[in-house]
């Protein structure tokens, strides 16, 4: 759903991507000329202002890269686009938990292991304690919940644009996922070495794909004789069963995939108490909704099937289509969105306090760049009508005077969702190429 825009480069000649396609060895030598003159490329996808790209080099070719922290700055349908950090929770971290490196990647750093030491001590559940009452202000760690909603983010799988209608599969997605997972990387790996997508969507090749994808990464976890690397799984969740000594963790499909997951009783225990989507998700007859899990733990072959034992996970659930929420509420938001064929961005928490603000949903076909909205549901609770107030205080100078949208829940009319901001003809018709 991302286009290229045309470039400029610094001796002011101009670059159509169709002329960069015609010409690609012109185009090459382009860029290598203003590589050796020093000075950035500038991306023309805005009228105004300055976006510059630096040089970098991929697979042998020369390309061209946004400088770090300056993807807001691009219009919301240029490739080069990313929000600003403040604009969801990830700017809670400290430059130690997540750095945006020169290549366009990420590096991080997660609170929980991804290896042990062979014939050390199995690595201790995270997250079994009781909560922080408040989270501090400024996070030199990624939770679990953070890495999913990263992911979520850097796949661009928060956004949904109408064209996406019917597209947005598991494949889809576990495609997008495991692309991202290729660009962050942890101490000395890539994320997408470790990172196993369990479809929960039959079709014979998605799963003999998953399969062998889980089977090829356990027998990479033990491949060194000091260490032992831990997967992260994503997929469903579908039940949690209390067994004699250990909780089983069931994920939809995982039996086609011929896999077993395991993990103590107070993690599970743990997890329904922070995540209490759990058990509302896991009683759930029929349900429209999924609940997406990420699950760290480390796996072994036993007759061409993998038992793992879980010791991190993090919950979040989302739309049919993908789409992350956070109440039920935001889920009736969500779904007029959809339904009314609009293009929007989901911002997500990561593992920010729950008084750092930022909008519920941004809507990017207005006639404004970004076009935040809110839903209020707890109007009778003193401390989140101030929140109401610090919000639209932060929303008038971040996005203009009375420009956001918001939605003051009556409890007798639940459904009773006012009219979205008029869509603008001019940015959808951006994306329709
Ligand atoms: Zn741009």
């Amino acid at each position: 759903m991302r286009k290229e825009y045309a470039i400029r480069l610094p001796t002011g000649a101009i670059w159509t991507p169709e002329r960069q396609l015609a010409n690609p060895t012109l185009w090459q030598q382009a860029l290598m000329s203003a590589k050796g003159a020093g000075h950035p490329a500038q991306c023309l996808c805005r009228d105004k202002g300055e976006r510059p790209l630096y040089y970098t080099t991929r697979n042998r070719w020369l390309c061209l890269a946004r400088f770090p922290d300056s993807g807001h700055l691009h219009r919301t349908d240029c490739r080069f686009y990313a929000p600003a950090a403040e604009a969801s929770g990830l700017g809670v971290y400290a430059e130690s938990a997540v750095k945006e490196n020169k290549d366009g990647g990420k590096s991080i750093h997660l609170s929980f292991s991804l290896g042990r030491k062979l014939g050390g001590p199995p690595i201790h559940p995270t997250n079994t304690g009781p909560q922080p009452v408040r989270r501090p202000r400024s996070a030199s760690r990624m939770t679990a919940l953070g890495l999913l909603h990263l992911l979520w983010t850097e796949a661009n799988l928060h956004v949904w644009h109408p064209n996406m209608a019917g597209r947005r599969s598991w494949a889809a997605v576990r495609r997008a996922i495991t692309t991202t997972a290729a660009s962050i990387s942890q101490t000395r790996h890539r994320l997408d070495e470790r990172l196993v997508v369990i479809p929960a969507q039959p079709g014979p090749n998605l799963l003999r794909d998953a399969t062998v994808d889980l089977h090829t990464k356990t027998q990479w976890s033990h491949q060194s004789s000091q260490w032992i690397e831990q997967l992260i799984l994503i997929g469903e969740l579908r039940a949690l069963i209390r067994g004699e000594k250990a909780t089983v963790v069931r994920l939809h499909r995982d039996q086609d995939c011929r896999l077993t997951l395991f993990c103590q009783h107070a993690l599970a225990a743990a997890w329904e108490t922070r995540f209490p989507e759990i058990q509302r998700f896991l009683a759930a007859t029929k349900s429209d909704v999924r609940l997406i899990a990420l699950l760290v733990g480390e796996t072994r072959l036993t007759d061409q099937k993998v038992v793992g034992n879980i010791h991190s996970g993090a919950f979040m659930p989302t739309t049919a289509e993908f789409i992350p929420f956070a109440s039920s509420y935001e889920y009736r938001v969500a779904r007029k969105l959809v339904d009314e064929r609009r293009w929007f961005e989901k911002p997500l928490r990561f593992d920010a306090a729950a008084d750092v603000l930022f909008p519920d949903f941004l809507l990017l076909d207005t006639a404004y760049p970004h076009y935040p909205m809110e839903v209020y549901g707890r109007m009778n609770d003193p401390d989140y009508l101030r929140h109401r107030e610090q919000k639209n205080v932060l929303y008038d100078r971040l996005y203009g005077a009375g420009r956001h949208w918001q939605w003051v829940v009556d409890p007798q009319h639940k459904d009773a969702i006012p009219p979205l901001p008029p869509l603008s003809m001019k940015e959808m018709g951006g994306t329709n190429t």
